[in-house]
């Protein structure tokens, strides 16, 4: 039977890395994240003919009954702005879960003192590790949830100076009440306080270091706590010699890593900024008016239909703000009738255009636009030199031009798209107000550039009709 337990965990741990790599093109994602799924089912069967044997199978079933009921919902309905705050919490349950069970090894090993495995230290510090980490993460996801899904102030909430040596600390008191742990070990156990201790400190340095991060920044942070979690679930598995909780944490902790690394460098910001704190305090909703003074040109619907009709090439520059509008379907419908009439259609990626990395592409292909027209940064940036029009719908921060030539801008160097070497660049967004950056942009008021103010659904529904008329 062992051996069953173990060939299913190897097939189940196959899954989630080819799942993984199904999941690096929209094209094969959703397969992609089915095999994943039913690799993580195979897990599932796989401990619970390991563990047959048990008394407990009550409350295996009540577990199970209520994560089905508490996951499934949710999962359906979340709407796709939604979805950092949904991988916040389901990223929570997962850590606070690793905490829970290095609690019960300590509990069910009477204070790790009659282990049965010799030498045992990985059990131990495996079990510790997974406490701290797993109670961080847990807490920190409750307050990043929190936060995206405004039940508390997006805005950043600090202790001012006494915050780092508070968060110094905990970490000290969660890593001193281990070692305390660790030597009774060897001594007949310790209190099951000290273990308490362990996850207290270590919840309240997790909500501690969350709370000070505006909301804005919460997609890089949750993409933290989930690389913290994989890593304290690797422990657990050490901690309980279960092969596929190791495999499946480290993969997490190595995506994580990558992925968070990957945002902060498209942000031009480094992991440390953000988790102390800076710009992108706000609530991640658009800020004050713009104060540039430069001159603004409004366009009509009508007049934006006629120009894009008559260019040879259009790119479209999709933002957080087609996002909030849900304009991707009438995008597609728009981006339908230049085409027959003969113009071509890109689509210009930015690598964090939106709030959540690929938000841009999964809205899209949401609305079936082709994958082949999405052009990523990199490759597009040269051809906007020789593109009649660019049609920016919602998007700001990523196209801000202060970004390439402005020192002093807080974005400086971070890569953007080059829309303002366009001939010509319509903008749809509502009012003349900042992005997640909280910073003017030149490019609303530079001369190639009209404005096409209001809802980007209304206004791309309302430029197809004028196509559809002309
Ligand atoms: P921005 O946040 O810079 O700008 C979005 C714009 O959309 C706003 O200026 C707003 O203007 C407009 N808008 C909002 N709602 C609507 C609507 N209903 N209709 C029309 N327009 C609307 O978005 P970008 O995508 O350009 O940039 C993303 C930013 O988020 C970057 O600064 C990036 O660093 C940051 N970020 C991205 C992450 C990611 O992984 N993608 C993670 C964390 C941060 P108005 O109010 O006038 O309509």
């Amino acid at each position: 039977m062992n051996n069953l337990v173990t060939i299913l965990y190897i097939i189940a741990f196959s899954m989630f890395i080819y799942g993984l790599m199904g999941l690096t093109g929209p094209k094969t994602a959703v397969r992609g994240n089915y095999i994943a799924g039913w690799g993580m089912v195979l897990a599932i069967v796989a401990t619970l003919i390991d563990i047959r044997d048990t008394n407990n199978w009550w409350i295996i079933i009540a577990g199970l009954v209520v994560g089905c009921v508490l996951g499934i919902p949710p999962a359906l309905r979340t709407k796709m702005t939604a979805v950092p705050q949904l991988v916040a919490m389901f990223n929570g349950v997962g850590g606070g879960t690793v905490a829970l069970i290095a609690w019960s090894e300590f509990v069910t090993s009477s204070g790790f003192s009659n282990l049965d495995d010799t030498p045992n230290v990985h059990i131990i510090v495996g079990s510790l590790f997974a406490a701290i980490i797993g109670s961080i993460s847990f807490w920190g996801s409750v307050i990043a949830f929190a936060k995206l899904q405004e039940l508390i102030g997006g805005h950043s909430i600090s202790f001012g100076r006494a915050q780092q040596p508070l968060n110094a600390l905990l970490l000290i008191a969660a890593i001193a009440f281990s070692v305390v742990i660790g030597i009774g070990a060897g001594t007949g156990g310790v209190s099951q306080w000290w273990i308490v201790g362990v996850l207290v400190a270590a919840g309240v340095l997790g909500l501690m270091v969350v709370l000070p991060i505006g909301g804005a920044d919460m997609p890089v942070v949750i993409s933290l706590l989930n690389a913290l979690t994989g890593l304290s679930a690797a422990a657990a598995g050490l901690a309980l010699n279960n092969t596929a909780m190791i495999v499946a944490g480290m993969i997490v902790g190595a995506s994580g890593t990558i992925l968070t690394n990957l945002m902060a460098k498209a942000m031009n910001r480094s992991i440390i900024s953000i988790v102390a704190g800076g710009f992108g305090g706000g609530s991640g909703e658009a800020g004050p008016a713009s104060a540039s003074g430069g001159t603004v040109k409004a366009t009509s619907a009508a007049d934006a239909a006629i120009q894009m009709a008559y260019a040879n090439q259009v790119i479209v520059v999709p933002g957080y703000g087609m996002a909030v509008a849900q304009a991707q379907h009438a995008v597609k419908e728009m981006a339908g009738m230049l085409e027959a009439k003969g113009v071509e259609v890109k689509y210009a990626i930015h690598p964090v255009a939106g709030r959540m990395p690929g938000h841009m592409n999964v809205l899209l292909a949401e609305a079936e636009v082709s994958y082949d027209a999405l052009k990523e940064m990199d490759d597009i940036n040269g051809e906007f030199g020789r593109t009649d029009v660019v049609l920016v719908i919602g998007a700001n921060d990523v196209t801000n031009p202060a970004a390439r030539s402005d020192p002093n801008s807080p974005i400086f160097g971070m890569p953007i798209l080059n829309v303002d070497q366009a001939k010509s660049v319509i903008v749809l967004k509502r009012s003349m107000s900042s992005g997640f950056a909280g910073i003017d942009n030149p490019l609303f008021t530079a001369t190639g550039t009209s404005m096409l103010f209001g809802d980007a659904k209304k206004s791309v529904g309302e430029v197809t009709e004028e196509l559809k008329a002309l």
